[in-house]
């Protein structure tokens, strides 16, 4: 077969192993486990990525330790119950051609008592830079103890008929706290000099080398994180890498971006689309004579990955986010059809933006991402009586509802009353920073010609026009509607803001749909608690050049884009257009050409003249059209229509909807 990414499709020697291609799934918590066991949902999401493609994964990290336990699905540190569990993972990967590795990992200072009930081990007892906890420094026993969990848990692995383990000292953990002076301030034979300080991962991974045999892989994860001071640069990095390439401890590293001193940059939101890790990979690629280099910052297409092992940068790339997107890039590029490789958007919402909420990971693009052992993975059952089905509205709920329709073998029409497919989501596309977002409206368009979905634009559907259509199935997808009644919650007993009738007023969708331009000094009323619409748009004005205030009723502007790590990025931006925030407050009055404010906590007022009033108030159903159906059998609704949520919920709802017909 001829691939259009020779590089990226070269097998690679990794010790015993020959990996088929360079792509690696690599190693993030997928927080699936029931009481520390993995179960049906890590093995289905494991699974899916191996029939899809990729040469190796790296299962998510287990604690080494009591101390080291930071995450809920953290799998059991100390127990052989997780052994078969393991196994069965394990042989399935395999059974598709994949390699598997487990990353092993302890976070030193930075753990999170709530979760391993265990103060945090440290090498000289410094603050976590994840909460307000510190550390202890550990006396000689207790490096031993840490030591030997390593060894433990490598065992486990082996075990379990893991390949290898690749150890974390990435992102700041206890591994790189050994390395650095600046974590490390002992004065035993574990710090002070150089050497000393590359003792603790030298025993490490030589007992490891001896417990698990000649054939066992190891890895190193390290992170460059060049914004932060006090984190360990290249010229560090580069020394402590070929300490252990020198001796034959690595097999190969992988390198990602970011540090407990700036979380945002290790899963790059959309914020970071310059961000590039193959110049440092590049670096230690120079530097080692054994290990092989694994890029894996931001490396989320084919391309991507060809041109950084073209260019010699790196032998492979990890591409997390985009075969959570997509479990079947690396087939979908070997077989030349790389455009039909649905695109990770950075969006972090529901991967790293589920785990922080303790939920296990999904995926907005793809809701299959978690459900695989339910959905069948990235496949769909042909329908068991193919017929007509019609979908109304082309948001993303009646773009996916019409793509897996058609997948499924039925004769697909999608009518949407506007000129262009992507309803809300395109308008979302139009924010700061949001353009990633257009490849995957992109990626709806190609999909449907291809799987030939009669799409027809400017077609308003009401209950006559469906019921004449006659279709054997109608899904109605017709979406939400800004209410423009300024209703905020942090005054939930007035209905309508006082005066909003008197002009001057639009929904952010006017704004970011341009059919409405604002006057010069803007007031945003976010009501919808933070989430991308209110921020983004008053960002978007902002960066115009118009004099924003931004009022909320929350601690914060921005809370709920903290999901996708984009919050702090909105507000840094906001505030370097020289933008107004106003938090814990609420509009009080609409004058028509200026507003009262008030700041909730201490009720003191004040009104500032404004020409425009701009809403991001929670969108109401548009369900006319589904009510007048009511009587008619086989009608489904999808997304917003039914209630209001992000693209992610309109997203599920038309695969869920589109799979039960
Ligand atoms: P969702 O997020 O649920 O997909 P959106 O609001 O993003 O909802 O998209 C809904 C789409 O439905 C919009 O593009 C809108 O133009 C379209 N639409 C609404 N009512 C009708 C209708 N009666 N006929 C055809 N299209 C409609």
């Amino acid at each position: 077969m001829t691939t259009p990414y020779p590089h990226l499709f070269a097998p690679l020697a990794l010790r015993g192993l020959t990996l088929k291609n360079r792509i690696v799934f690599g190693a993030h918590t997928a927080n699936m486990s029931e009481e520390g066991i993995p179960g049906e949902r890590h093995l289905g999401y494991y699974r899916e990525r191996a029939r899809g493609g990729a040469a190796m994964i790296v299962v998510e990290p287990v604690p080494v330790h009591r101390t080291a336990v930071i995450v809920r699905g953290n799998f059991l540190h100390d127990s052989d119950a997780v052994i078969p569990h393991f196994r069965q993972i394990t042989e399935e990967v395999k059974g598709h051609g994949a390699a598997i590795i487990q990353q092993l990992y302890h976070v030193g200072a930075h753990g999170d008592w709530d979760n391993s009930f265990a103060e945090n081990w440290s090498p000289s007892g410094l603050p976590s830079m994840f909460d307000s906890d510190g550390s202890h420094a550990m006396t000689d026993a207790q490096v031993e103890e840490v030591i030997e969990g390593h060894v433990a848990a490598a065992r486990r692995a082996k075990q379990g008929g893991f390949d290898g383990i690749e150890i974390m000292a990435a992102y700041s953990a206890l591994l790189e706290q050994f390395w650095s002076p600046m974590t490390n301030r002992r004065q035993d034979r574990w710090g002070g000099s150089f050497d000393n300080r590359m003792r603790f991962s030298t025993e490490i991974y030589s007992r490891i080398r001896k417990a698990c045999g000649d054939d066992f892989v190891c890895g190193l994860a390290v992170s460059i994180d060049p914004g932060a001071a006090v984190v360990q640069d290249i010229e560090a990095l580069e020394a402590a890498v070929s300490w252990h390439d020198e001796r034959a401890l690595i097999d190969y590293v992988t390198l990602g971006r970011g540090s407990y001193w700036g979380f945002s940059t290790i899963i790059p939101p959309v914020f970071e689309q310059a961000m590039k890790g193959e110049e440092f990979t590049g670096r230690l690629k120079a530097v080692c004579k054994h290990a092989r280099v694994q890029c894996e910052a931001r490396v989320k297409t084919p391309e991507n990955g060809e041109r950084i092992i073209a260019d010699g940068l790196a032998d492979m790339v990890s591409i997390v986010r985009g075969q959570i997107a997509d479990p079947h890039l690396a087939n979908k590029a070997a077989a030349g059809r790389a455009e039909t490789i649905r695109p990770c958007i950075s969006c972090n919402q529901q991967c790293i933006g589920r785990r922080r909420r303790d939920y296990w990971i999904s995926c907005l693009v793809n809701p299959s991402a978690g459900r695989e052992f339910e959905w069948g993975g990235d496949s769909f059952v042909p329908a068991a009586s193919p017929g007509k089905v019609l979908v109304v509205g082309g948001g993303p709920a009646g773009m996916e509802a019409a793509r897996v329709a058609a997948e499924r073998g039925h004769s697909v029409t999608l009518a949407e009353a506007g000129d262009h497919l992507g309803g809300s989501w395109r308008l979302a596309a139009r924010q700061p920073m949001r353009n990633e977002i257009e490849p995957h409206l992109a990626w709806y368009q190609s999909e449907l010609a291809r799987l030939g979905v009669d799409v027809r634009l400017g077609r308003a559907m009401d209950a006559e026009a469906v019921r004449a259509f006659g279709a054997g199935h109608v899904v109605v997808a017709t979406g939400a509607r800004p209410p423009l009644t300024g209703y905020q919650r942090g005054l939930p007993e007035v209905d309508s803001l006082p005066g909003v009738e008197l002009g001057n007023v639009c929904s952010v969708n006017d704004v970011l749909s341009d059919r409405v331009t604002p006057g010069k000094r803007v007031l945003v009323l976010d009501d919808q608690g933070g989430a991308w619409q209110g921020p983004g748009t008053a960002l978007k004005l902002a960066e115009a050049g118009n004099a924003v205030t931004i009022v909320t009723r929350d601690a914060y502007v921005a809370m709920d884009a903290a999901r996708g790590s984009s919050d702090k990025a909105i507000r840094k931006g906001l505030a370097r257009a020289g933008a107004d925030m106003r938090p814990m407050s609420a509009v009080m009055r609409w004058l028509g050409d200026g507003a009262t404010i008030r700041h909730l906590p201490t009720g003191v007022e004040e009104t500032k003249p404004f020409d425009t009033l701009v809403l991001a108030e929670t969108p109401k159903p548009d369900d006319a059209l589904f009510r007048a159906l009511a009587g008619l059998a086989n009608v489904h609704a999808a997304g917003d229509c039914i209630a209001f949520h992000f693209a992610s919920g309109a997203i599920y709802d038309g695969r869920r909807v589109a799979m039960s017909l």
